[in-house]
């Protein structure tokens, strides 16, 4: 089943989408209206930086589809071990507007530090993001303790900025039609682009979509098994936590431990409101932890 591409709609008629989500998830769940009012005001950072990630801007990959079409046959994704040049100018101011937004909804003290050791250099935004783009949790996780700093809220800021150029990225590698028989052909869990895991599974026009929860990209398998190991026996079940909510759905996998979410969706939801379908869909993540369950770490892949 192959790669699904994703309309861009554009950053007003996004905006207007995005508002119409986060009303009916606040009328639907008011306990949630903290954490709505920061995704707002962080998603509407990432949505001004994405407008501004015009093709013309992102660096020229020496990326030809038949080297890419043979890393996809490999199971390696297209980005994974490349040398990207990360538009660190582009990206770093966005670092500082999250580290306040953050710091003002919730995060404290702890935001606020990394924004300072941004601002003076001690934490340098260039290799933070570059880091981002090459999923490093380890380097990003030994910097931020070396510099005292919180390491998921690092990575969640380094994430965050750095998601609007390689969601551009992914677009532009993915979209050639050269690559539509390689990527047919993905029969992994992780995304084909990043590397990373999907966020969650939209399941529009029947088909069950994975959903890269760092750049978007949206890929289908045509196998019924855990998206982690594979594992399709009897280990490997969905249910709906809420009887009465059978479009919201766990796939879980006793076999490695791990679980997806997925939920029916009238379309796929375009960068970067998956993260809105993520927080729509949080009591599903709360029930799959209540019974042990979890999200694997990211994959590494060779350098
Ligand atoms: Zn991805
Ligand atoms: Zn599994």
């Amino acid at each position: 089943m192959p790669h699904v591409p994703v309309a861009d709609p554009g950053a007003a008629a996004l905006a207007a989408r995005a508002d119409g989500r986060w009303a009916a998830l606040e009328a639907a769940r008011p306990d949630l209206a903290p954490a709505l009012a920061l995704q707002r005001r962080l998603l509407s950072i990432v949505i001004r930086l994405s407008s501004s990630m015009t093709p013309a801007r992102l660096p020229r990959l020496s990326l030809p589809p038949r080297y890419v079409a043979a890393k996809l046959a490999r199971g390696v994704p297209a980005l994974a071990g490349e040398p990207i040049p990360v538009p660190g100018a582009a990206l770093a101011p966005a670092l500082d507007l999250l580290c306040r937004e953050l710091a003002d909804g919730g995060a404290g003290e702890a935001a606020a530090h990394i924004g300072e050791h941004i601002a003076s250099g001690r934490l340098d935004a260039a290799s933070l993001l570059t880091a981002s783009v090459n999923r490093d949790q380890q380097a990003i996780r030994e910097g931020a303790i070396r510099l005292g700093l919180a390491p998921d809220l690092v990575w969640l800021v380094g994430e965050l900025a750095a998601s609007p150029f390689v969601h551009a990225l992914q677009r532009a590698i993915l979209a050639g039609r050269d690559l539509a028989a390689a990527l047919d052909a993905w029969r992994h869990g992780c995304c084909p682009a990043c590397g990373s895991w999907p966020a969650m599974a939209e399941v529009a026009a029947g088909y069950r979509t994975l959903r890269c929860s760092f750049c978007a990209a949206a890929w289908a398998l045509d196998t019924y098994a855990c998206i982690y190991c594979g594992d399709g026996g009897e280990s490997f079940t969905t249910a709906a936590p809420d009887e009465a909510r059978k479009d919201r759905r766990l796939e879980l996998c006793r076999a490695c431990g791990s679980y997806l979410k997925t939920a029916d969706a009238d379309g796929l939801s375009p960068f970067p409101l998956l993260a809105i379908a993520d927080l729509e869909t949080l009591d599903l993540d709360v029930a799959a932890m209540e019974h042990g369950y979890a999200r694997p770490a990211l994959r590494l892949f060779p350098r």
